[in-house]
């Protein structure tokens, strides 16, 4: 089956603690989606890695605090990121298209309707579209906030048949892996409990916002809505092939079906 799938790609995937890209884990990457869309599945990626490219390519020493410098950073970043997706997919003859949102965009009607249109007819037109947050303009009242947010907001928006985000952990847990050994992968979610809630805590890496509270949250908006939600491992880009397969592979958040 053809599947309509939104791939969230999280800083951590993407860069080294340092903020400089990891070329191999995104070479491996585009690889594989090209050949996903290759096989006649409609890809569209929902990029984070902005603030941490700029923090790399701007020899910063920390990821920026302040919203001026955060945004600066977000600038430079963003051209590095697209120079990179538009080289490696250029080498399987993809092409790409940048689209850049702020939470304001989605929540007006106009607006948000002219981003659909505009991805539908790119996704018509073979493109392949790369979604971030227009973090330059975006402040605290407008912003969505975080890229595993946007991500569902997009799937959701769009009616893909699945989100599929690419993380730095296999999955969730019955409890933080990296303090208790005898936590334990979970595979299928059909509700979200408050025990995960509660287990989830803050999260994020140096460079990057989400953690998995912001997962659970867009687990939530994708259930909801009846779209499948994957959590899976960036580290092994090839899980993309499964999941698309329907096989095991990470956490599977199951989209309502009553609807
Ligand atoms: N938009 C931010 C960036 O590109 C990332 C937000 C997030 O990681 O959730 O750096």
């Amino acid at each position: 089956m053809k599947m309509r799938t939104v791939i969230k790609i999280g800083t951590s995937t993407l860069t080294h603690a340092t903020g400089r890209l990891n070329i191999r884990r995104v070479e491996e990457l585009c690889k594989v989606l090209s050949d996903v869309k290759n096989a006649g599945h409609e890809v569209i990626l929902v990029s984070s890695g902005a603030i941490g490219m700029g923090v790399g390519k701007l020899n910063l020493s920390s990821r920026p605090s302040d919203m001026p410098t955060k945004q600066a950073a977000a600038a430079v970043g963003q051209c590095e990121l697209m120079y990179v997706y538009d080289k490696l997919f250029q080498e399987h003859n993809h092409t790409v298209a940048q689209i850049l949102l702020t939470g304001e965009d989605l929540r007006d009607e106009d607006r948000h309707a002219n981003f659909a249109n505009t991805l539908n007819r790119l996704l018509q037109l073979g493109a392949l579209p790369v979604i971030n947050e227009n973090d330059t303009v975006s402040t605290d009242e407008i912003s969505v906030g975080d890229n595993d947010t946007l991500s569902a907001l997009v799937a959701v928006s769009v009616k893909a048949d699945l989100l599929i985000i690419l993380t730095d952990i296999d999955g969730l847990y019955t409890a933080d892996p990296r303090k208790d050994p005898s936590a334990s992968l979970i595979s299928v979610v059909e509700e979200i409990t408050p025990e995960m809630l509660a287990g989830a805590g803050g999260g994020g890496t140096a460079l990057s916002t989400g953690g998995m509270a912001t997962k659970l949250t867009a687990a939530g908006l994708c259930m909801k809505a009846g779209t499948d939600m994957i959590i899976v491992n960036g580290e092994k880009p090839g899980l993309i092939y499964d999941v698309l397969e329907g096989k095991p592979a990470g956490t599977r958040f199951v989209g309502r079906k009553d609807r």
